[in-house]
């Protein structure tokens, strides 16, 4: 429960952090450039008595909190940005131009939202650093980069993040959403789908486009891949489950009159389980393979699974508890029931890791009044959502509930103080 104590302070706090807010979001940085990012979320986190290590895992940035015996609770926000266009309109609006991944010039901004995840837990770390009087054990925060690339947790774990520091017992995490701004939405079990990507090269014959006999064309078979592929999901998975097959990059050739060499493919899957995410997998490694031996390919093509971000699983049973905490604070009026999400999140991967229950709960971003009336009309869908070059959450109240989400959950899972003797 969250008492006067910790709250005392909370809207000063919040004000404050709406400007470190409008900073970030006025200076977004890509998947693993996030040097000046993770530079300002150090500065703010020192002063409020945690130690602080940078780059954790290439751009990260952890701070520790050790404040008695008791339970280790990990608090992680992401903090990179997308390379999109921002077209909100807002004063503090990005026009940030950096060097994108394949070494062109790229249009950048936060429109996943990321910037107020990482304002959040520096609000929910002043809180609990202020209020340590009323909890025991160790705070962990965790400010993950490269979220959008799903490498940002391997990465992070991969350096040593629960070696060096310490080894949570529970991971907390919150993604902001289209929702009215004030309300929180939560699910337990599977929350998001596990993603997975694969490169595909498929290798033919090139010669003149006059000429087909002396040729094997790729596009062809490229062309026999993308519709094969719809099968999988139609004719393979059991009807119960349900799965996303999506080629969204098909490139092939330079001329109307000339059959190309090669053609490739970039494929993405979303899956909610782990056979069927093995199911999939494996049936596109058959059915690529198995139209370039149709086409009588000279070599085998290339596929290479690029990109994974596990099912991401809320723990039903802490999900359970941590719900309750947040209708006892927030009042149930506030919270949302969600269906499963088909986007992706790599936050899964620390409780994985570290083989403790992960909680992860959305939080509305969206004015109120132009959310609710959007839900009355049924026209929800038609307000941009994460990755839409208009999404912006309102900063208020979705800061403060955001704060107060993080830090009623971080409270209910970390030990009370030993009574003093009288
Ligand atoms: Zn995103
Ligand atoms: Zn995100």
């Amino acid at each position: 429960m969250i008492d006067g104590t910790v709250r005392a302070g909370l809207d000063e706090l919040s004000a404050r952090l709406a400007g470190f807010y409008r900073d970030l979001h006025q200076h977004p940085e890509l998947s693993l450039q996030e040097h000046r990012t993770a530079q300002r979320v150090a500065e703010a986190l020192r002063p409020l008595g945690f130690e602080v290590t940078e780059q954790v895992g290439g751009t990260g940035v952890v701070g520790l909190l050790r404040n008695g015996d008791g339970p280790v609770v990990m608090l992680r926000a992401d903090f990179d940005a997308l390379p999109v266009e921002e077209q909100t309109g807002l004063p503090y609006a990005s026009t940030v131009r950096a060097v994108g991944a394949d070494g062109g010039e790229v249009p950048v901004m936060h429109a996943c939202g990321h910037d107020m995840h990482a304002t959040c837990l520096l609000g929910a770390a002043a809180l609990l650093s202020r209020a340590s009087g009323t909890w025991s054990g160790t705070l962990l925060v965790v400010f993950q980069p490269a979220e959008e690339l799903a490498r940002g947790a391997r990465d992070m774990v991969g350096d040593g993040l629960f070696q060096r520091f310490a080894r949570p017992d529970i991971v907390l995490g919150q993604h902001v959403s289209p929702l009215p701004a004030g309300l929180i939405g939560h699910a337990s079990g599977p929350v998001m789908a596990a993603a997975d990507s694969a490169e595909v090269v498929l290798y033919g014959r090139g010669g003149h486009g006059s000429r087909p006999e002396s040729t094997i064309d790729p596009v062809l078979m490229a062309a026999n891949v993308v519709t094969r592929l719809q099968g999988i999901v139609a004719r393979e998975v059991p009807p119960a489950e349900t799965a996303v097959v999506t080629v969204g990059r098909l490139q092939a050739g330079t001329k109307d009159n000339i059959i190309p060499d090669t053609a490739e493919m970039g494929i993405n899957i979303r899956t909610y389980s782990q056979p069927t995410r093995e199911l999939v997998r494996t049936a596109i490694e058959r059915i690529v393979g198995s139209e370039a031996a149709a086409s009588a390919a000279p070599r085998p093509p290339d596929l290479t699974w690029t990109m994974s971000a596990p099912l991401l699983v809320s723990d039903p049973a802490a999900t359970q508890t941590t719900v309750a905490a947040f209708a006892d604070h927030f009042g149930e009026q506030c919270l949302l029931p969600m269906p499963v999400v088909s986007a992706s999140e790599d936050v899964g991967v620390f409780g994985e890791a570290a083989g403790v229950p992960t909680v992860f709960w959305f939080w509305g971003g969206l004015e109120h009044q132009t959310a609710l009336s959007a839900l009355r009309d049924g026209r929800i869908d038609s307000l941009p959502g994460n990755h839409s070059p208009h999404f912006a959450p309102v900063i208020e109240p979705t800061l403060s509930t955001g704060i107060q989400a993080l830090t009623v959950a971080a409270l209910t899972w970390l030990g009370k103080p030993p009574a003093r003797r009288p």
